[in-house]
């Protein structure tokens, strides 16, 4: 505590980010989550911002599977899964979500982040080329700075600057090439094109890896993920995604794709041989929920109507969104103060969304990010537009004001 100069730097840079308006508070919940969440003033909200796609996060039935696995199993393991914190809880989970994901085995990490922090490293090095969609996750980015293969970079969702990277990497006489990309965007909505990153990889004789931690549970017409959507089922390398959001919003990670990697991943991916293993409830409910929706897209299915309907109806009160079919629906407000202020009303009007503005989104394009649920009722979203609505007018930003 010598050291007066290291607090006060960082008590200036804390000042700095809440004069730029980058600090970011914590709302505090005090109810389960869900369509309707309880603030801790006592007010209810509808919530627009949490990753529950499915609606399974505050669910009775996933909170009942959780506890069964609790009882079952136990609170924790105290252990790493290769010393004596391997369940058959875990063992049944991995091939759950090898059967889901249509791969051949599953490794469980204790968040996506470790999954993708701990996949690369093992796997590739200095000869090899990693090619990386510029607007891909922040823990893919950390892991392939872990890594020491040749990093290229191409325009986010870009298929000729792709190509380009592809032959940069030939050229250059690398051994192997992946090409990784998130299965979504999580800021856009955008859907990677998995079928021209295919046939990309089969010409240039690369690997893929996809991230579909805003995809596994409801994207494709059975909820498998981004490569069912894009109709390339069995052609991805690597698979990682999370069981924090649609999967039931615990936490927890993973990464799937052939018995050789996984394999190699299990012996030499360090977030996995470092850190405690995945809380058997957490594993016990994410079974649950897999078995769920492996009986059923009514979920899935409902999840799209509110996603048609929302994208239609917030276009039609006058309000600009990006195109699309995912449930991430940017509804742009271009100005960063507008975007703020935009937030902080809705939010007095009882509706819970996240704003961005730069530098997490371009300059100019700030927006507020609206998230549907299958846990929404038609009667909420209604009011939810009615919201938006008031608010534009007040602000004086509908396009046919
Ligand atoms: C949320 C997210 C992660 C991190 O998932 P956790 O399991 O919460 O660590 C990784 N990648 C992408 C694309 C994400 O959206």
């Amino acid at each position: 505590m010598s050291d007066q100069a290291f607090y006060s730097g960082l008590q200036a840079k804390l000042e700095t980010l809440r004069n730029d308006g980058l600090f970011k508070p914590e709302r505090v919940i005090a109810s389960r989550q869900g369509a309707i969440v309880t603030a801790q003033d006592g007010r209810t909200l509808i919530n627009m911002c949490a990753n529950n796609y499915l609606g399974l996060s505050g669910d009775e039935q996933t909170s009942t599977a959780a506890a069964a696995a609790l009882e079952k199993y136990g609170y924790g393991l105290s252990s790493v899964r290769f010393i004596c914190g391997t369940q058959t809880v875990h063992k049944e989970l991995e091939q759950k979500l090898s059967e889901f994901l249509g791969t051949e085995d599953t490794i469980l990490y204790a968040a996506a982040f470790d999954a993708n922090g701990g996949v690369f490293e093992p796997l590739f090095d200095e000869n090899d080329a990693i090619i990386s969609d510029a607007l891909n996750h922040a823990s893919i980015i950390d892991g392939v700075r872990l890594c020491k293969a040749a990093r290229y970079r191409y325009a986010n969702n870009d298929m000729a600057d792709l190509e380009k990277q592809l032959i940069a990497a030939t050229e250059a006489g690398k051994r192997h090439k992946i090409i990784v990309t998130d299965g979504v965007f999580s800021m856009d909505g955008t859907i990677a094109q998995l079928d021209k990153i295919v046939e990309l990889a089969e010409k240039y004789g690369a690997l893929t890896m996809i991230d579909e931690s805003h995809a596994s549970g409801f994207m494709g017409k059975t909820g498998r993920g981004t490569h069912e959507h894009c109709g390339v089922i069995g052609k991805i390398d690597i698979i990682t995604g999370t069981l924090g959001k649609a999967l039931g919003g615990a936490m927890g990670g993973f990464t799937s794709g052939r018995k050789e990697v996984i394999e190699t991943l299990r012996q030499k991916s360090r977030p996995y041989l470092f850190s405690n293993t995945l809380a058997p409830m957490i594993a016990g409910a994410s079974l649950s929920v897999l078995d769920r929706i492996s009986k059923s897209t009514e979920l899935r299915d409902r999840l799209h109507e509110n996603t048609a309907y929302f994208r239609k109806e917030i276009e039609r009160i006058g309000f600009t969104i990006k195109p699309g079919t995912h449930p991430v629906v940017p509804v742009m407000l271009f100005d960063a103060p507008i975007a703020q202020k935009f937030a902080a009303r809705m939010f007095e009007l009882g509706v819970l969304l996240s704003g961005f503005f730069y530098p997490v989104v371009p300059m100019g394009q700030a927006r507020v990010r609206v998230q549907l649920s299958a846990a929404h009722t038609r009667e909420q979203l209604d009011t939810v537009l009615k919201a938006f609505e008031q608010a534009g007018k007040e602000l004086g930003i509908l396009k046919n004001q």
